[in-house]
């Protein structure tokens, strides 16, 4: 049962529309004057098993670098989702304003949302969950504390609660965010949390690019050093995401000391 918000008691104002995204149309909104995100679905997706299995796990998730959903609800045969509102955008969206502001990347604010994206997915780690689609636009900002945005991970579309073993296994390769994904996930078609750990990776890389897309690469290349990044950040933590044999990638625990080791050598 996913009516969390039955729309009877539903308290939901609709306000104007931010934008259309793979799933539908997000509007911003107020539950209870509490200020929303709406995400209204396109026509034909409609709450199956899955949807809902995700939906019930997602409503579980309380962290504060997770973007909180506060209820779904079945509106016409679609499921219609409500989150937490979040007032700074995507964090790509971040990134490519820089660029255009003639700004160069500010490595002690990156790596203060890098240490928050860390911290979400550790919770997400210990919850037996992955995400399976962690990059800039699915990060999302809120206000700032001294000039550092607020990070939450969003954007669970493709989220799924694995078996015990740890694993969740694909059905196909359609629609995968490909430069995002470690190779041998075209070879198991399992998806790990080692896997979200080499897309960490390619999150940091998008970070020090202004947010562009990265380049595809050969299953044995690398993205190559971003012009912004430190040697440190390069080597010690990206390099180390995108190591061949999954079980030698840090764990996000492991990420998040290192991130906050180097926050307090550095600044
Ligand atoms: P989809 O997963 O369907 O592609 P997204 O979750 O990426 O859609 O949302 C599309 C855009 O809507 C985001 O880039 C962001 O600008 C806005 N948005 C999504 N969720 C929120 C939210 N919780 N608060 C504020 N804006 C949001």
């Amino acid at each position: 049962n996913i009516n969390c918000i039955p729309p009877t008691s539903l308290n939901l104002e609709y306000g104007r529309q931010i934008e259309t995204g793979n799933y539908g149309t997000v509007y911003e909104g107020k539950l209870n004057n509490t200020k929303v995100a709406i995400k209204v679905p396109k026509a034909g997706i409609l709450p199956n098993e899955l949807i809902v299995r995700e939906i019930t796990a997602l409503l579980a998730c309380r962290h504060k670098n997770i973007v909180r959903m506060f209820g779904a609800y079945t509106f016409d045969t679609a499921c219609v989702l409500v989150f937490e509102f979040m007032s700074g955008g995507s964090l790509q969206n971040y990134l490519k304003d820089q660029r255009k502001a003639g700004l160069v990347p500010n490595t002690l604010v990156l790596m203060h949302i890098a240490f928050q994206i860390a911290e979400g997915m550790i919770y997400i780690e210990n919850h037996n969950m992955v995400h399976r689609d962690l990059a800039t636009r699915n990060i999302l900002l809120g206000e700032k504390i001294d000039g550092i945005p607020i990070a939450k991970i969003s954007d669970f579309g493709l989220a799924r609660q694995l078996n015990d073993g740890g694993v969740y296994q694909m059905a196909s390769d359609l629609a995968l965010p490909a430069r995002w994904y470690a190779p041998e996930t075209f070879q198991t078609y399992e998806f790990t949390i080692q896997n979200d750990v080499w897309s960490f990776g390619v999150l940091l890389f998008e970070m020090f690019t202004f947010g562009n897309t990265p380049p595809k690469v050969r299953h044995n290349e690398r993205l190559r050093k971003p012009q912004h990044c430190c040697e440190y950040i390069y080597n010690d933590i990206m390099m180390s995401c995108w190591k061949q044999e999954p079980a030698l990638r840090p764990s996000f625990s492991f990420l998040r000391d290192t991130i906050l080791g180097y926050l307090t050598d550095f600044f």
